[in-house]
């Protein structure tokens, strides 16, 4: 290349650390990267908004990360975090993403939930703030899904919610299509520690080796989420030490489930017997042992009652047959959303936050990280990349068609929402990429 040339675009390139203060600012470490708070530099910083920039282990971009950034870009719903611009830093080959800054998470959420719980604490949220956490998935999802895009580990750790400022009490999906971003992952499962994989929110078809991701599997793992906020417990929390495997086949996680929703009946799911790790359950497992086990007693224990409506959703929800569970679309509509009190814009309706603010990592805590210790109660994941990969779709731009959403007080137009919802397969392009395939 022309020397002067490259000294030019060099000289005009927008780099990571000319614009934003960050260092020492480190939140998050996840399998593909460190995130870190950062603000725009003191006189580029008129807002005072903040930021949060990922730094992608490893060097170098390839093709398929590209595209993938590229799809990144383009989706865009109120739900789904949004990826602001890609840095790409040559002298040291690195790759940053800037997305927005989201102070909360249903981890942390949770957790905070857990420990009040343990030491009699009584935490002032709103009434229907549950209801408003789930809506706001259920409605990112239905974008992702009504575009082509699965998210495929799903888990309260990416999802994420504003704190203080415009977007308040807003959710964010987080982390979707990172399992996917790269061909191969910078840091292969295998080496990862065993202990930070955690398949607790898998649906069971996965776990009997279905071959192909799908929208239901997203499902499921709402379904896990909801019945988690519902009891700040992890609905089919399993021991960690023993998942060591890339096999999919998991049997105490698949007992975990049997114990919570029973062992599913013949007629419930026929298509059972199709899963390819049928032959071992059926070695491995005993219906006799579940007949007692079912969902309503599990929630009866957590005092969720079996005849209210968000019993009804969550049963919908978590339900074993993958062609029998309720599509996000529906569950949209479902009359628990219609139901007093409605779900809210700010899931916190304006009430004090009582969660504290991320804290800045050390070292140390990274390398905590890396043994799993600082996420996901002991267990952060980076399933998925050893799956084979979804077809890819290029998103179009939207419609300008209205949306009607059963939040409180208003009726939101939302072009993004409806452009989800009025999707059809004539606006949708094929990725011309090699490395996807087409599993749908
Ligand atoms: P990830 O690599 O996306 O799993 O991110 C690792 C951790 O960084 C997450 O669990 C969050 O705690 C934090 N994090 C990721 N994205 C954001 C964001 N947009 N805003 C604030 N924190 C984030």
């Amino acid at each position: 290349m022309d020397f002067e040339y490259k000294q030019k675009t060099n000289a005009e390139r927008a780099k990571v650390e000319d614009l934003f203060d960050y260092e020492g600012c480190k939140v998050g470490r996840g399998t593909y990267g460190h995130v870190y708070k950062g603000k725009r530099k003191n006189r580029l910083n008129t807002d005072g908004r903040e930021y949060a920039l990922k730094q992608i282990e490893g060097t170098g971009i390839s093709m398929s990360a590209c595209r993938e950034i590229a799809l990144l870009r383009e989706l865009k719903h109120p739900n789904v975090i949004s990826l602001q611009k890609v840095f790409l830093s040559h002298t040291d080959r690195k790759v940053w993403l800037l997305f927005d800054y989201a102070e909360h998470d249903l981890w942390h959420i949770i957790k905070f939930h857990r420990s009040a719980k343990a030491n009699k604490k009584q935490i002032d949220v709103p009434k229907n703030m549950v209801k408003s956490l789930l809506f706001q998935i259920l409605d990112g999802i239905h974008y992702l899904h009504a575009n082509w895009v699965l998210h495929r580990d799903l888990k309260p750790a990416n999802i994420l919610v504003m704190g203080e400022g415009e977007e308040r009490g807003r959710v964010k999906i987080a982390d979707m299509g990172f399992a996917r971003l790269f061909n191969s992952p910078l840091k292969p499962l295998a080496d990862l520690d065993p202990v930070v994989v955690t398949f607790w929110y898998r649906a069971p078809e996965l776990l009997l080796g279905a071959r192909h991701y799908t929208k239901a599997i997203d499902i499921w793992a709402i379904g896990c989420i909801f019945a988690e906020l519902l009891t700040y417990e992890p609905i089919f929390h399993c021991r960690q030490e023993d998942i060591k495997t890339s096999n999919p086949y998991h049997h105490d996680q698949l007992d975990r489930i049997f114990n919570v929703m029973g062992f599913p009946q013949d007629k419930d799911w026929e298509d059972i017997r199709k899963m390819p790790e049928h032959g071992t359950l059926t070695k491995d497992f005993k219906r006799s042992n579940y007949v007692n086990c079912n969902l309503v007693k599990y929630m009866e224990k957590h005092k969720v009652k079996p005849d209210s409506k968000q019993f009804h959703l969550l049963q919908k929800l978590l339900t074993m047959d993958p062609t029998k569970r309720i599509t996000s679309e529906l569950a949209m509509k479902d009359p628990y959303f219609l139901e007093d009190p409605l779900p809210s814009q700010d899931v916190f309706e304006g009430k004090n936050i009582p969660y504290p603010k991320r804290e800045f990592l050390t070292d140390d805590d990274d390398d905590k990280a890396d043994t799993g210790a600082s996420k996901a109660g002991g267990a952060d994941q980076s399933s998925g990349h050893n799956q084979p990969p979804a077809k890819r779709v290029r998103v179009m731009p939207p419609s300008t068609a209205q949306n009607w959403y059963p939040y409180k007080n208003q009726h939101i137009h939302n072009v993004q929402a409806q452009q989800a919802l009025q999707f059809s397969s004539s606006n949708i392009q094929t990725s011309t990429s090699s490395t996807y395939t087409s599993r749908f």
